[in-house]
């Protein structure tokens, strides 16, 4: 029986909406770092993200997660963050996870845009002695050393040039986003009229 502690991925983001680059960002380092499970954290309110656009609605960009890792072993849509409410701090989310899961080790997920952020995290100096930072690169962000004192690794993986922001640009505008996002997560915005494609 394997008894060891479970390694768990934190992967958050708003996900307006989830493309391709989170997925292979999130398979990428689930593989290269052998996790039992990477957790697709959705935010519920991005306290990093308030620059005034309104955001889609916390059940529907979880519907595109959801959507999106159907039938990837190993990915996982969480909605820790929607069910608490609020503005989503990932202390929380790893002190609720850590509650679920004694010992387990946490491993949380961040694109290298982020990292220059990190100090501002709540309670950074409480974060990262809990968790291990797997910083992956992102085209046109040159990367930076994590601030001190986090235990961080680096994972190779393949670059994809794609952004929420330039979906959203291009369903708003009638455009296409096939291939940039999964099928399935295309089929969910038509359903769902996400992003005026109910127009
Ligand atoms: P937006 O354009 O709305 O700001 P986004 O595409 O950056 O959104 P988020 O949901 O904010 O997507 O990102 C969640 C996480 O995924 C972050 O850690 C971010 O750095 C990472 N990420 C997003 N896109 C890429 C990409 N193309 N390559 C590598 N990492 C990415």
């Amino acid at each position: 029986m394997n008894t060891a502690p479970a390694r768990i991925g934190i992967f958050g983001g708003t996900f307006d909406p989830i493309h391709t680059a989170h997925l292979e960002v999130a398979e990428s380092v689930r593989q290269a770092l052998g996790l039992d499970r990477m957790l697709l954290v959705v935010a519920n309110q991005p306290w990093q993200k308030e620059d005034g656009r309104t955001l889609t609605p916390a059940e529907d960009r979880y519907a595109m997660v959801e959507a999106a890792v159907e039938g990837r072993p190993g990915l996982e849509p969480c909605r820790l963050e929607i069910d608490r409410g609020g503005p989503s701090y990932t202390i929380d989310t790893v002190r609720q996870l850590k509650e679920s899961y004694p010992g387990a080790e946490l491993i949380v997920v961040v694109g290298s845009d982020v990292v220059p952020g990190l100090t501002t995290w709540r309670e950074e100096p409480a974060l990262r002695d809990e968790v291990t930072l797997a910083v992956v690169g992102r085209p046109g962000v040159t990367p930076v050393e994590p601030p001190p004192g986090w235990r961080a690794v680096t994972v190779p993986v393949a670059p994809f040039d794609v952004s929420s922001t330039e979906l959203r640009r291009r369903l708003e505008a009638g455009g296409e986003v096939q291939g940039l996002v999964p099928d399935a997560v295309v089929r969910c915005i038509g359903q769902r009229g996400l992003y005026a494609t109910g127009r």
